[in-house]
């Protein structure tokens, strides 16, 4: 099967790991230790092909996380992954995108940005906050990082696996060669 290695990154506290062990072991934790860098595995066909898709959920004593230089080997592409109810979290995308790609040395890598928390900001309803970021602005920001954009709630399910599919889309565009 193909190897495919890829980080979650993101704000401290936006649902990076409740993201990731959603979509690798298929339920909600309310809480996942903060502040350690874990490595997850997962088995999907994509395509017609088998990937076995290694997952760093990264974890950072900062206001957001980076990326370990021995998990930087070999990463192929990142989710970063935002609060849609925590505008802070959705201002440091692009700061913690040019970090990476500075960790990385590279002019691009391939990204999907995640919004995550959709749940929260529906029962805030219209009536909401500066807080809340909108649908618009975070598919804004992924467009001018040229990045893919996904809605998402660990808590209830929605676009993880989607966010995964766009993330391998954009990678495998890049990287035919298997
Ligand atoms: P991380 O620091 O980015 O890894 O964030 P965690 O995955 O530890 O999640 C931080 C907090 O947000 C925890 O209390 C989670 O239960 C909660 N959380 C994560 N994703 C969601 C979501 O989609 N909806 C709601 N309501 N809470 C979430
Ligand atoms: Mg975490």
């Amino acid at each position: 099967s193909r190897h495919r290695k890829i980080a979650v990154v993101g704000a401290r506290n936006v649902g990076k790991s409740s993201l990731t062990v959603q979509y690798v072991e298929s339920h909600f934790v309310e809480s996942y230790y903060p502040t350690i860098e874990n490595q997850f595995t997962k088995q999907l066909v994509f395509g017609k092909a088998n990937y076995t898709l290694e997952i760093c959920d990264t974890a950072g004593q900062d206001e957001f996380s980076l990326i370990n230089t021995k998990s930087l080997i070999g990463l192929k592409g990142v989710a970063i992954v935002y609060s849609c109810v925590n505008r802070a979290s959705f201002e440091i995308v692009n700061l913690i995108r040019d970090k990476i790609l500075d960790q990385l040395g590279l002019e691009n890598i391939p990204t999907v940005v995640v919004a995550n928390k959709i749940d929260l900001r529906e029962n805030l309803g219209s009536a909401s906050s500066s807080a809340v970021v909108s649908k618009a602005e975070g598919a804004a920001l992924a467009k001018r990082l040229g990045a893919g954009f996904v809605e998402s709630s660990a808590k209830l399910n929605v676009g993880v696996n989607d966010a995964v599919l766009q993330l391998l889309k954009r990678l495998e565009g890049q990287d035919l060669e298997g």
